[in-house]
């Protein structure tokens, strides 16, 4: 499993559309994306009502693009629904639950099945044309949007790999223009990070190197990078070191996130 995690540090250049893919995402940007599959919410577990434990709540959008993924298992509601459970594992002991507010099956064009990045070190920009067009047609703003693609060539690592995209990345990046800003809370899933659920056991939640969704959404609502070091947390570097783990502090900066809302009781009379 090509587990690499990186901060946004996708150096992404513009140069991979050529005029027809541009015209193209114009015509989606307009028109959206025509959806190939109803969710089945029967497999979604539904968010604990209990305000009084967790008295905020982190919605979160699923787009899977295009693709049955690997090897042809599809990313089907009972693997939504695994990460969901994985993120509420991370989250509800900082007072978070974690709900669903859609699940989109989407099609489009099969240039945007990979988000080529280049591996120039160097920023250059921080979202790449093809980030544009996909995120253009279907992101809902306000919500972390979670995106499943099949992959993200990058460099060395032919498999590529998940990111997120914070509100830290923009103030290293360059080139960067205000409509830019909408899409910060997106997150890119590739093929070879997610979990099969053929092999997994679903008793061992804090199995080693399948955090990536729960660590690509603390990317987001913690505003941070990696935690360095050899410690057990949902943000650290590596991978083999990664566990649904969050410290008292880390649970104080996610409740400060405006991706993360408070909760209202229904007072009843
Ligand atoms: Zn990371």
């Amino acid at each position: 499993m090509g587990l690499c995690l990186n901060l946004a540090s996708n150096v992404f250049g513009s140069w991979h559309l050529n005029p027809e893919e541009r015209q193209i995402c114009e015509r989606i940007s307009t028109t959206g994306l025509s959806e190939w599959k109803n969710p089945d919410f029967s497999y979604i577990s539904t968010p604990s009502s209990n305000v009084q434990q967790y008295p905020f709540l982190l919605p979160l959008v699923f787009i899977v693009y295009n693709h049955n993924g690997h090897e042809d298992s599809p990313i089907d509601e009972r693997e939504i629904d695994f990460y969901i459970e994985q993120s509420r594992y991370a989250f509800r002991p900082c007072g978070i639950e974690v709900s669903v507010e859609s699940i989109r099956y989407v099609q489009g064009p099969s240039f945007l099945d990979s988000l080529d990045c280049h591996p120039d070190a160097n920023f250059v920009g921080l979202i790449s044309e093809k980030e544009l067009c996909l995120y253009g047609a279907v992101h809902q703003p306000d919500f972390i949007n979670i995106y499943f693609v099949k992959k993200v060539p990058a460099g060395e690592n032919p498999d590529g790999q998940s990111y997120a995209l914070n509100r830290r990345a923009f103030e290293y990046a360059r080139n960067v223009t205000l409509d830019m800003e909408q899409f910060i809370g997106s997150i890119i899933i590739v093929d070879s990070d997610r979990i099969n659920l053929s092999v997994f056991n679903p008793n061992e939640r804090e199995q080693v190197g399948v955090e990536v969704v729960p660590h690509e959404i603390g990317h987001i609502i913690l505003n941070q990078g990696h935690e360095y070091g050899f410690l057990e947390n949902l943000m650290s570097d590596t991978g083999y070191e990664i566990t649904l783990s969050l410290t008292p502090e880390q649970c104080r900066k996610a409740l400060d996130s405006p991706f993360v809302h408070r909760r209202y009781f229904l007072i009843e009379e």
